[in-house]
């Protein structure tokens, strides 16, 4: 069968939802359109993630759900991460899948659906030498914030993560090629570009740094807000640091994950960070910037733990008063280091510490939403709320913010932030932009 619908599914982070964006241009180009809702579509991509526990047993148990009541099923296509880890062994566990396609091969669908049509069951998990990205389609339509991924991969090797495994080495696209994008971007609707990667400020091209890149993008016409997430602590220089107080259009928001509050535990995690190191950053970011709202990930029950390892990991908390994090529960990931280490901490030890970790950081997000309350800002305006004529945006600290209004997405309001909630901000209109 050839297929005329298709439907992607991403699950985990952002840069997935970037890649599942990219798989729609690039099915859309060759003439299949999106099953619009209800439909069933003759193609289904499962664009996954791996970063956590049980991540394969959910894929596949997705793909057992795709079969549908008359004994019929679409086309499937898992894609992602679990993909790039499972390889070829998916299409034994599973007969419903017909392609396995890794994260820097999906440019290759177009060619892998005509082998399938053939009656073939592809596998693509290469990490070729020429990127994806040369192959895929120029962007056209943009969402008022738009992701584009600008690194990929990872060769930090922390001893807990799967990353540099599924997604590879790290690897930094052209700077023409990024302007590019984030200049048809711009044409198609965006205000705000979120630059992505896994490390997003290791990108250098040609002795210009993540810094360069943003001072370039912010000169793009019809863009008015840039933000870049996830960074690395390691990576965070003075000429990025110095550009969050120099440019304009850089919002007061970083992304900087330390994941431990104990030294130990980071030396084991093979993070190449102290607590020291880390809350220095954070006063050289503040000096640049006062108003910046600082989030960051956390692991909690990394093996060999301890109680007062985990107290230092509050501690942190406190002393950063972080304006949001996420914060997890380890994960023993197959391959890894960490998942042989002795003494893995007990699930319920992991429960308990991670509710008072994300009590411990709600607390601190109440208070920097508080914090801003009263204030005079502009709101990018993205969707509609959830009553008739509410919308919903985001403040430059990346809040949520709920906005009577009729202005469409992609407006820029300029509001007073009226109330704050532990998760989301009222904001009143005080005057319309142009836009
Ligand atoms: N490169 C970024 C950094 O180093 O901070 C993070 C990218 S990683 C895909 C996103 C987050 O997932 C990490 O910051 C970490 O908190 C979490 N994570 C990764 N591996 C994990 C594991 N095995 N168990 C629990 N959380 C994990
Ligand atoms: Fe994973 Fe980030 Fe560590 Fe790389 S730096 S291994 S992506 S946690």
């Amino acid at each position: 069968m050839t297929p005329k619908t298709f439907k992607i599914k991403s699950f985990g982070c952002q840069m997935n939802v970037y890649d599942g964006e990219r798989i729609a241009e690039l099915l859309a180009d060759r003439g299949l359109t999106p099953a619009v809702s209800g439909e069933e579509a003759d193609l289904v991509v499962l664009n996954t993630c791996h970063i956590r526990e049980k991540a394969a047993e959910k894929a596949y148990s997705d793909v057992g759900r795709l079969r549908r009541e008359d004994g019929t099923k679409p086309i499937v296509a898992l894609a992602g991460c679990v993909a790039q880890a499972e390889g070829a062994e998916a299409k034994s566990r599973s007969p419903m899948i017909d392609m396995v396609v890794g994260p820097q091969a999906y440019h290759r669908l177009p060619e892998m659906l005509e082998q399938v049509s053939r009656g073939g069951r592809p596998v693509d998990t290469d990490m070729p030498a020429i990127s994806k990205f040369d192959a895929l389609p120029a962007r056209r339509r943009a969402n008022p914030s738009a992701f584009l991924t600008i690194q990929e991969g990872c060769d930090k090797f922390c001893t807990y993560c799967v990353v540099p495994y599924t997604r590879g080495a790290e690897i930094s696209r052209p700077f023409g090629d990024i302007l590019a994008e984030a200049r048809s971007l711009a044409a198609g609707g965006a205000r705000e570009i979120v630059l992505l990667g896994q490390n997003v400020n290791a990108w250098e091209h040609e002795g210009r740094g993540l810094a360069e890149l943003i001072r370039e993008i912010a000169k793009i016409d019809g863009l008015e807000r840039i933000r870049y997430t996830t960074s690395h602590p390691a990576d965070m220089n003075d000429a990025l640091i110095a550009a969050h107080g120099e440019v304009e259009k850089l919002m007061p928001y970083l992304h900087l994950p330390v994941q431990s509050g104990s030294n130990r535990v980071l030396k084991a995690m093979n993070r190449s960070h102290t607590t020291e190191s880390y809350l220095r950053t954070i006063e050289k970011v503040r000096a640049a910037r006062p108003d910046i709202a600082i989030s960051g990930d956390f692991i909690v029950g990394f093996p060999g733990e301890t109680d007062e390892e985990f107290e230092a990991t509050l501690k942190i908390v406190d002393d950063v008063r972080y304006a949001s994090a996420y914060s997890f529960k380890y994960s023993a990931r197959p391959g890894t280091p960490a998942a042989v280490m002795e003494d893995q901490i007990p699930r319920e030890v992991m429960d308990e510490r991670l509710a008072r970790l994300q009590a411990r950081i709600a607390d601190h997000q109440l208070a920097f939403n508080r914090s801003t309350a009263g204030l005079d800002t502009q709101v990018l305006i993205e969707r509609p709320g959830r009553r008739t004529g509410q919308m919903i945006g985001r403040s430059p600290w990346l809040q949520s913010v709920h906005v009577d209004t009729d202005a469409a997405p992609g407006t820029l309001l300029d509001v007073t932030l009226t109330a704050a909630g532990p998760n989301s901000m009222t904001g009143a209109i005080r005057q319309r932009d142009a836009a």
